[in-house]
């Protein structure tokens, strides 16, 4: 799926109006907005709750994500440093320890829940698409 995503190649509505198969690209769970791959990850409010456990990590914030925006879906990982508290106890190396097992355990839930959410949006599109790619 990261494959697809990078390359843009996911069925979102942007991508299927460009090739004429659907009438516009709005997203087919009713908000309103452009259907891409970032609003269905990011934004879209069918996932809300999805995403609510860690909301400050599936939002659009500059300092917390190295592209300027959230990335979680493609296997990129926020920057930690900025969130985690300096203690004077903790030696450099052990918070640098830390750090790393946030990344990893960040990278292995946000990919599941990333896994989540493409399945369900294509099982609730998959209704309103018939097996040619048309609308019914
Ligand atoms: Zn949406």
């Amino acid at each position: 799926m990261i494959k697809k995503v990078i390359s843009s190649q996911l069925p979102t509505a942007d991508l299927l109006h460009s090739c004429k198969l659907l009438p516009d690209t709005c997203c087919q769970m009713g908000c309103d907005a452009i259907e891409d791959a970032h609003h269905i990850f990011v934004h879209c409010r069918q996932y809300d709750e999805w995403r609510a456990s860690a909301a400050l990590l599936f939002t659009d914030k500059c300092s917390l994500w190295p592209l300027h925006y959230s990335a979680y879906y493609l296997g990129h990982i926020p920057n930690f440093n900025h969130l985690l508290p300096t203690c004077a106890n903790l030696s450099k190396l052990a918070f640098t320890c830390l750090v790393y097992h946030f990344s990893a355990d960040w990278h292995t839930t946000s990919i599941r829940l990333a896994g989540q959410i493409w399945g369900n949006w294509q099982k609730e599109t998959a209704v309103t698409l018939d097996v040619r790619g048309r609308r019914r």
